[in-house]
């Protein structure tokens, strides 16, 4: 593991705690390369240093990986987590930032925040254009981070994703835009505060803030997004063929599926197969009194779980999550 660490600070500075940055890759990392035919992460911790205003709380940066967030395997996705989880331990550090590709952002936060109980800011951020691009934000993303994580006022909110001044709840938070450098947001409830020039200000709380106290992840999770008339095949080959643990659903509305997945989700919770729901909507939680078949009250019939207003892969995280306790089913709504 490389790291790096910024000049002392003066004689006349007291003594601070440091923020450590884990670096991982992405965008913010990245530069535009001739033979790969387009950009790659290069950047490492001396560049982010040297990038970096003077004025921030002491840094230590440590590389944890220089990838694309699409190349995250699983194993990447929980080390990062305790990795993050034993610096929030540590008496040294007053909080960490993380920086990741924004493509799976959201979950490597999300995981974070569901796995790690600590007071200390643990703080995501990245980037959406490259050092080799006209307007790249990821020293200005990475500095306001930096901020935040040192900023008492951030404590005990869970883990945090700081882009574009803007700080969202990890729970919340959600890439909107392939390309918009605000692309994270927060649809159901809004970001929690903003990154001023002179003043982190935090100006609500985290709608919900949960903890599960999982020793590893249940990989064979799968997450699946329903579209109108489609057979539940794949649904089945999942449950069967792959024996899946664990299937979440991106349902239809506030939590509908076609009539024709009843038989099939009945059959995958007989087998001990947890079929989590959430909707494909993007913002709110399942819930209707409709009476038609398929509809809501189907679901709660058959012993499906809810996630409560979670986007599908934060859904599947939860639920990886969940099922590497004992106790997975108290981690979710049952009706
Ligand atoms: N492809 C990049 C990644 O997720 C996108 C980004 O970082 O913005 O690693």
């Amino acid at each position: 593991m490389k790291t790096e660490t910024s000049p002392p600070p003066s004689a006349f500075i007291l003594p601070m705690k440091q923020i450590t940055i884990l670096t991982t890759g992405g965008t913010i990392a990245m530069r535009a390369d001739a033979d790969a035919g387009g950009a790659i992460p290069q950047l490492g911790g001396a560049d982010f240093l040297a990038a970096l205003p003077r004025d921030l709380a002491p840094i230590r940066i440590e590389a944890f990986a220089n990838l694309p967030s699409a190349h995250f395997s699983l194993d990447d996705l929980w080390n990062l987590a305790r990795r993050a989880a034993a610096l929030g331990a540590d008496d040294s550090v007053a909080g960490v930032v993380v920086t990741h590709g924004t493509d799976t952002l959201d979950e490597s936060a999300y995981l974070c925040d569901l796995t790690i109980d600590s007071p200390k800011p643990i703080v995501f951020t990245g980037a959406m254009r490259t050092v080799s691009e006209i307007g790249y934000e990821g020293f200005a993303n990475l500095a306001a981070a930096l901020r935040v994580a040192a900023d008492d006022a951030a404590r005990n909110l869970g883990t945090l994703v700081v882009f574009n001044d803007e700080i969202h709840a990890a729970r919340d938070a959600t890439k909107t835009h392939t390309t918009a450098l605000a692309t994270f947001r927060s649809p159901e409830f809004g970001k929690l505060g903003h990154v001023y020039p002179h003043a982190v200000y935090i100006a609500r709380q985290p709608a919900r803030r949960e903890f599960i106290p999982a020793t590893r992840l249940e990989q064979n999770v799968h997450l699946l997004k329903l579209g109108v008339g489609m057979s539940a095949a794949l649904f089945d080959f999942v449950v069967e063929s792959l024996a899946a643990r664990g299937v979440v659903l991106e349902t239809l509305g506030g939590g509908r599926v076609p009539p024709t997945w009843l038989p099939s989700i009945a059959r995958a919770i007989n087998r001990g197969v947890a079929v989590v729901i959430t909707s494909r909507v993007g913002a709110g939680w399942t819930m209707d009194r409709y009476g038609y078949t398929g509809a809501h009250h189907d679901l709660v019939q058959l012993g499906c779980w809810f996630a409560e207003g979670l986007s599908g892969p934060k859904a599947r995280i939860k639920l990886m999550a969940a099922l590497g306790t004992t106790h997975a089913r108290d981690f979710f709504a049952t009706a």
